[in-house]
């Protein structure tokens, strides 16, 4: 059976949920191969293992921590030229686009980005992506060299499947060009203490109906009863009101969780376009106009002010 690359999204060895999205939909294509780089490397392998990773390929060296992406790139490179894959599949993150646009450059392949599906087809791997503000659908393949697909998180419910998972040391070589960029100083952003967004498996949201950073503490309450992260719209973070990590939409993070609560959004199609594919929606909106009330499972006409504080209170109860 072909092998598929699988680059593994990790913090200390701690595998983030995307990754295993990836194995899932890589085990459509053939027997994932995880590619696990930098410091806890090595411990990643047993839950690669568990989600389906035939082979963990395993690398850490300072280069990974002390420069920008091109010593991962490399890293990839040796991997791919090690295993020979069917494909590569990189989470759809900042960086794993740019490693992924470097490795496809490098092989001279083609690539696509953002795939929210992919499927085995008879000429090769076929990925969905969504184009303008989610109103269509294309599937498309990699006509050249051998694909290389980014996947945004989400896309896939986690199927655990036991595999051997077994360590392999991976032998890179940098070269001049790995060490151009280096990393000068890294500031952690301040835990919140809240799940993250893209990964969590309720988002509270707020819009611009909070009307004022100093009204988001309301939205939070809620967030933290029901154990979730917090999402806002681009009205609410163009105002300043909340960070831009925190945006839920078309140039904000898509997020697919089991239940979405917004409040005070309208529904434009440009927020859509980050949560329509929530399993349940929930809408907190003082105009029953509004046009988030066409996509909701349960909405409720009311002011969010008086509405999320009894709901939060009720939850505490349970
Ligand atoms: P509004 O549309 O102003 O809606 C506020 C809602 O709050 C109204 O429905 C109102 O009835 C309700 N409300 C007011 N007070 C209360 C109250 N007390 N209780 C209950 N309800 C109340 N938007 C995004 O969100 N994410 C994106 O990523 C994004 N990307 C974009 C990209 C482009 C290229 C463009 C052009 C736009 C983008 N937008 C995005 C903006 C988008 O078009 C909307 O402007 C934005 O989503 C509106 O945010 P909102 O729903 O909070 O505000």
């Amino acid at each position: 059976m072909a092998e598929v690359l699988v680059y593994v999204d990790h913090v200390d060895g701690a595998v983030r949920k995307p990754t295993l999205e990836l194995l899932t939909l890589a085990r459509r294509l053939g027997e994932p191969v995880a590619v696990a780089l930098g410091a806890g490397a090595e411990s990643t392998a047993a839950v690669l293992g568990e989600h389906g990773a035939v082979r963990v390929l395993t690398a850490d060296a300072p280069e990974f921590a002390d420069y920008l992406v091109v010593p991962k790139v490399d890293a990839l490179q040796a991997a791919y030229d090690a295993v020979s894959p069917a494909a590569v599949l990189v989470p759809s993150s900042a960086e794993g686009k740019e490693i992924a646009a470097r490795l496809a450059v490098r092989i001279g392949s083609g690539i696509i980005t953002d795939a929210v599906d992919l499927e085995a087809g008879d000429e090769g791997p076929v990925a969905t992506q969504s184009a303008f503000a989610a109103s269509f659908t294309t599937k498309s393949r990699v006509s050249k060299g051998t694909p290389v697909i980014t996947v945004k998180p989400n896309s896939a419910a986690v199927e655990p499947a036991q595999a051997a998972g077994t360590v392999e040391a991976l032998s890179v070589s940098f070269g001049e060009k790995s060490t151009g960029t280096k990393v000068v100083s890294r500031t952690p952003r301040q835990s919140t203490g809240r799940p993250d967004l893209t990964e969590a498996a309720i988002v509270v949201s707020g819009g611009r109906g909070v009307n004022g950073a100093e009204n988001f503490p309301v939205i939070e309450a809620l967030a933290d009863s029901l154990g979730a992260a917090v999402g806002a719209s681009r009205a609410a973070v163009d105002a300043g009101w909340y960070p831009h990590t925190n945006q839920v939409g078309q140039t904000g993070k898509s997020v697919s969780p089991q239940l979405y609560i917004a409040n005070g959004i309208s529904g434009a199609i440009q927020h859509r376009a980050g949560m329509q594919t929530s399993k349940t929606i929930v809408a907190v909106n003082k105009d029953e106009e509004a046009p988030i009330f066409d996509l909701v499972d349960f909405g409720v006409v009311g002011d969010l002010f008086n509405v999320v504080p009894q709901l939060t209170e009720e939850i505490k109860t349970r």
